[in-house]
Order: C-alpha cells, then sequence, then structure tokens
C-alpha cells in the first residue's frame, strides 16, 4: 500500500492537490472534513455532535474522528492506498492513525507539510468563502480554525519527524510547482519500497513459470521454497541433509526449516528490489511467518495474486505433464495429483481467503496462452504501481 497525509492549514491547497495525488497513484481519498460534512448534511448523531464545533472553527473530539475514519477504512478493504487530507490533525490522531496501520498491516509512507503563512491562508480562505458555501469560510472562524491548527495541529509534525517520514514544501509556489514537488517525493518513497509479491494457484495453474518470468521482467528474487529445499539437498548442506531424511521417511517438512530458509534468503537479498514469493506461504501459521519476516526487514507484502484454472483444466494439465521429461515425482501417478490438488485446496485455499480478507487477493484467469497470462498478471502488478520505478 501506499498511504499519504497532506498537511497543512486550512487553505494550503491540501484539497486542490489531493484530487491530481488520488488520480496519479490511484489512492482512495479520506477528508475528514468532507466525511464530517457529509454526517451534518445528513443529520446523523455523529453529524448533529459535530456541527457546532465545525461552524465555530474548533476541533470536533478525537472519538468522533475516529468513529469515522474506521468506518471509511473497513468500508473499503482492497485499495492501493489511502490519501489523508485533514488528518492528523492532533497528537492523539497521530496515534489512531499508527493503530489504523498497524491493524492494515502498513504504514504511513509520507506526511508532506504544505506550508503557507497565515495571512495569504486568510486571504485564500475568504476568497474561496466567495463560492464555497462553507459557513466556516468567514474571517472570524478562519481566525479561530487557525488558532486551533498553531495549537493543536502543527505539534504532530514532530511525531512525523522523530519517525523520519516528514516532507515539507513551500505552499505559496504555483499549483503546478507544488504537485511537480509532492510528485518527487512520493517517487523517491516508493523508489525505497521493495515489492513484494506472493502468487497463489493451485498446482499446474502456471504459477511456477510464471513467477519465475515475472521476477526477471521486476528484476525481483524469486523465491521458492521446493526447489529451495531441493538446492539444499543437492549441497549437502545442514538443513539439506535434515530434508533428505525427512524425504526419506515421508515426513512433512516442519515450518522451522521453511522459515530459516526464507530468512536467510532475505538476509541475503540485500538491494534488490523485491520478492515474488511462490509455494510459500502454504499454510495459515506460514503466512504469519511471512508478515513477521517482511515486517522485520521494515517491509510488507505489496500485491496479492491468485492464478485461476478450473479443475478438469488442472488436471488435464498435470497428467499431460506427468507424460513429459519435465514429470515431477510428486505429478507420476493419478493418486499423487489428485493428493497434490488436495492438499492446496485444504492448506492453502485458506490462506488466500484470510489474505483476501486482510489485504485483498487479484484474481486473474490462468487460461489462454502463457503470455496472456503473463501480461494479466503483468497488468496487476503496475496497476497502481506505475510510479513505483
Ligand atoms: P476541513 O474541511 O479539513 O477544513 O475541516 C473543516 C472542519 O472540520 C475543521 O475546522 C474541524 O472543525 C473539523 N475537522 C475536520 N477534520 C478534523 C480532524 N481530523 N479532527 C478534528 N476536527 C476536524
Amino acid at each position: 500500500m501506499l498511504n499519504i497525509a497532506l498537511f497543512g492549514p486550512p487553505g494550503a491547497g491540501k484539497g486542490t492537490q489531493s484530487e491530481f495525488l488520488t488520480k496519479e497513484y490511484n489512492l482512495f481519498y479520506i477528508s475528514t472534513g468532507d466525511l464530517l460534512r457529509k454526517e451534518i448534511k445528513e443529520q446523523s448523531k455523529l453529524g448533529k455532535e459535530a456541527q457546532s464545533i465545525i461552524a465555530s472553527g474548533g476541533l470536533v473530539s478525537d472519538e468522533i474522528i475516529v468513529q469515522i475514519i474506521e468506518k471509511t477504512i473497513t468500508d473499503n478493504p482492497n485499495v492501493n492506498g489511502f490519501l489523508f487530507d485533514g488528518f492528523p490533525r492532533t497528537y492523539i490522531q497521530a496515534y489512531i492513525l499508527e493503530g489504523l496501520m498497524i491493524k492494515l498491516n502498513t504504514s504511513l509512507n509520507c506526511l508532506i507539510s504544505l506550508e503557507v503563512p497565515e495571512e495569504e491562508s486568510v486571504r485564500r480562505l475568504l476568497k474561496r468563502g466567495e463560492s464555497s458555501g462553507r459557513s466556516d469560510d468567514n474571517e472570524t472562524v478562519i481566525r479561530n480554525r487557525l488558532k486551533e491548527y498553531n495549537q493543536k495541529t502543527l505539534p504532530v509534525l514532530n511525531f512525523y519527524k522523530d519517525k523520519g517520514v516528514y516532507f515539507d514544501i513551500n505552499g505559496t509556489d504555483s499549483i503546478e510547482k507544488v504537485r511537480s514537488r509532492i510528485n518527487e517525493i512520493i517517487k523517491k518513497e516508493l523508489s525505497k519500497r521493495l515489492l513484494n509479491i506472493v502468487l497463489f494457484g493451485y498446482p499446474g495453474s502456471g504459477r511456477g513459470s510464471q513467477g519465475k518470468a515475472i521476477s526477471k521482467k521486476y528484476d525481483l528474487e524469486y523465491v521458492a521454497t521446493g526447489p529451495m529445499l531441493g538446492d539444499e539437498i543437492a549441497k549437502q548442506t545442514k538443513i539439506g541433509k535434515q530434508v533428505q531424511d525427512l524425504y526419506n521417511n515421508g515426513q512433512l517438512i516442519p515450518d522451522e526449516i521453511v522459515v530459516k530458509l526464507i530468512e536467510q534468503k532475505l538476509e541475503n537479498s540485500k538491494g534488490v528490489k523485491g520478492f515474488i514469493f511462490k509455494g510459500f506461504p502454504r499454510t495459515l501459521v506460514q503466512s504469519y511467518i511471512l508478515d513477521g519476516l517482511l515486517k522485520k526487514h521494515g517491509s510488507s507484502l505489496s500485491k496479492i495474486i491468485e492464478i485461476e484454472v478450473p479443475m478438469l483444466e488442472l488436471i488435464r494439465r498435470l497428467d499431460e505433464r506427468s507424460k513429459t521429461k519435465d514429470c515431477m515425482p510428486y505429478d507420476s501417478s493419478t493418486a499423487k495429483i489428485v493428493q497434490r490438488l488436495q492438499d492446496h485446496e485444504i492448506k492453502t485455499v485458506p490462506v488466500i481467503e484470510k489474505y483476501n480478507e486482510l489485504h485483498g487477493v487479484v484474481k486473474i484467469s490462468g487460461l489462454g496462452t502463457f503470455n496472456e497470462v503473463f501480461d494479466r498478471i503483468s497488468f496487476e502488478i503496475e496497476n497502481g504501481f506505475k510510479n513505483l520505478r
């Protein structure tokens, strides 16, 4: 996800810049001011509570803000990221935002402050008041809004300066100049981030061959636990010997071993642009492990894609492969093929469902030629990440 907060006094141009940013980066726009005005229009309980405070230029309570923000975020689970305008406005709200981001397993990438002197704010808001129809765009209320900003909102900046995600911009420059400065900041932040993809699909869906091709196209480290285990055996490492014994006894490879391998891979892959995971996570436990490992590296999942292929087509493909030289030991009989399909259904489908609830899983059709499927996956990776690098 890409999460940005626009900061600045009333009239700094946050709304204007938001229009462009939401389109450019495909973000979900959250303006607490707009949300409150909607509540007031609907004369909801929250709206009635907020009405007189807004009219006087004060800040509404953090309790009200947390309710409207939480509702908006949970109502929109599958977005590329959020653009916050007018939030956080108090130190408490900065903590609220932290908590919300943690819940979504993400973080605020940057807080961009548009700096505008007080008299310029007043001038702009009075001008806006001529056409905005907003009762709070009159001089007395404007002065009060600015007082609230200086007293309660400005201290929030220290919270973000300490976290290293704070950037300031001269908000008195032209709209285009401010826009291009914001763009520069976001692009720089994006280029620092890892692109982490999980590729799901039943055996036979093409996730292995697609995963390898995608890793080349986007310069990502391909992480496939099956071949990694095979590698360890071939090199006769300590882990390899353990795995060999387990294979020989027909036992499953415990999570401890898989985790160690993934951990090593992440440690040894400094300076890469990201990772594409195939065949991992396979179980609910492994999904928690992956989230934890990425978090340890200051990163998180960027995109989860599932390649969908109808069951009969999967069986046809696996059966065909079993007759070629590409036949894997686990595809050598119908019983083994059925076992693998069943394993996926029992263990991995619940993981995909969990990811779908938490982060949203993009489903693409695995039917058609290799290139057609490859293009569909590429499109999904680039969709919303077009400015990634
Ligand atoms: P805005 O549209 O952002 O200028 O907000 C208009 C008014 O809504 C403000 O003057 C506050 O009274 C109220 N408001 C908007 N966002 C917040 C917030 N995050 N915390 C407290 N009050 C808010």
